[in-house]
């Protein structure tokens, strides 16, 4: 089953990127690539990796395509 994390549900509430994957490894795989790109995160603290794990959720969306931007 995909999942999906929303940047919103991790702190940033002005980003509406949404990370998706296969799993949650993936899915945090992204995110942090996201982190890095868009938000000059370069280390993930342990703190908010937590509530991003936390914040994933089973995909709403529509199938998830792999390399798909959202
Ligand atoms: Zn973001």
């Amino acid at each position: 089953m995909a999942k999906e994390l929303k940047c919103s549900d991790v702190g940033m509430k002005s980003c509406n990127f949404v990370a998706q994957g296969r799993d949650e490894k993936e899915v945090m795989t992204k995110a942090a690539e996201h982190a890095r790109n868009a938000h000059g995160m370069t280390t993930i603290p342990p703190d908010v990796e937590k509530k991003a794990r936390a914040a994933i959720r089973e995909a709403q969306l529509k199938p998830f395509t792999a390399g798909q931007k959202v």
